[in-house]
């Protein structure tokens, strides 16, 4: 596709989800489950739309949302299905920062019979589920793609929108540090800048403050740090006895993971979070390989230098067949 068909498929995908949102009532925004910054983001800054536009809305994710992002505008409003599930269902849907159905979880048993689902997200390896797509992989975050959906729908973006948009930006991209970031989405961030939005302050919650069980998770996680014999692969791994033990939430996992694949000469960083007795989630990253095609070797997905999967079994047995496949997409 040539430079100038692709931004008119973008502008056509706008509009279609415009219509979407102008055309309905009554939604249920959903994102992933285990919500990261941009899911969080993402779920009130359509929600913020969709109050804009006068329509009635319902906020959910499977869990509670990480409490870190409670500074964020209207974040008391987002439901937790697995506490508080709304008793009926819904025809219209917005699910955001889901690369597939499942991603959405439990969520999914509020959607009535034939409910019409608008997908927005930026995962390449987005199944392109529901009935109207709002896919844009080359954007470093939804929020990216939400932030260009607004400034199409004409409106006046006020620091609310704004502190979500930055808030997503921040957190998928590292504090503006992954290849993702070009151009564009500086100009997104100078943008939020100027109408307002405080970056020291959000980077500041967003990335830099710990919670205590953070602190701790990462000194035992680092406890663990193994190697390839190349040294080309590195990982690291949290049982549920070490969660229970320091008392930790999942988001309180966040960003260890990098640290296996900062270490010099390191190609792929990996980590080991038990889910069950015999359930792995596994975080893969990498600054040179596609980790997304080893991800989806194992049924998972994501970003080419940021993907997920689960895998059953003991850890040793795991961590062997993991590795093991890692280093055949080195070789
Ligand atoms: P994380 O390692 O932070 O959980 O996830 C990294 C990236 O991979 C995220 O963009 C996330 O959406 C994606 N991802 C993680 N786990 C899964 C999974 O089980 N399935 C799919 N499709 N994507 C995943
Ligand atoms: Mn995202």
């Amino acid at each position: 596709m040539t430079r100038g068909a692709a931004v008119d498929k973008l502008a056509a995908r706008l509009q279609a989800a415009s219509e979407f949102m102008r055309e309905h009532d009554d939604f249920l925004v959903v994102s992933h489950v285990q919500p990261d910054g941009d899911a969080v983001s993402s779920t009130l800054a359509v929600g913020w739309m969709l109050a804009q536009l006068g329509k009635t809305y319902t906020m959910i994710n499977e869990g509670r949302l990480p409490a870190k992002f409670s500074y964020l505008p209207n974040y008391e409003r987002v439901l937790s299905f697995t506490e508080q599930a709304p008793s009926r269902l819904f025809r219209h849907v917005i699910s955001v920062d889901c690369a597939d159905y499942a991603r959405i979880g439990k969520v999914s048993e509020l959607f009535a019979e034939g409910a019409k689902l608008l997908n927005i997200d930026h995962h390449p390896t987005n199944d392109g589920f529901g009935a109207c797509q709002l896919i844009v992989p080359d954007a470093s975050a939804t929020v990216e793609i939400l932030y260009d959906l607004a400034v199409q729908m004409g409106f006046a973006l006020d620091t609310d929108f704004g502190r979500c948009i930055y808030t997503g930006l921040l957190t998928d991209t590292g504090g503006f540090r992954y290849a993702s970031v070009g151009p564009k989405v500086m100009q997104i961030a100078a943008d939020l800048l100027k109408l307002g939005v405080n970056g020291h302050e959000l980077a500041e919650a967003a990335l830099e403050k710990m919670t205590v069980p953070q602190m701790k998770l990462l000194q035992k996680g680092l406890s663990t740090l193994r190697f390839s014999d190349d040294r080309k692969i590195a990982w690291v791994h949290i049982s549920l006895e070490d969660m229970a033990a320091i008392q930790a939430e999942s988001e309180d996992m966040d960003g260890l993971v990098n640290y296996p694949r900062n270490v010099e000469g390191v190609l792929v960083g990996l980590m080991f979070k038990q889910r069950g007795p015999l359930s792995w989630k596994i975080s893969l990253r990498s600054n040179t390989v596609n980790v997304a095609e080893i991800a989806q070797k194992f049924g998972g997905g994501g970003h080419i230098r940021a993907a997920g999967c689960t895998v059953e079994g003991e850890l040793q047995e795991v961590t062997e067949r993991v590795v093991r496949e890692v280093g055949s997409m080195l070789t």
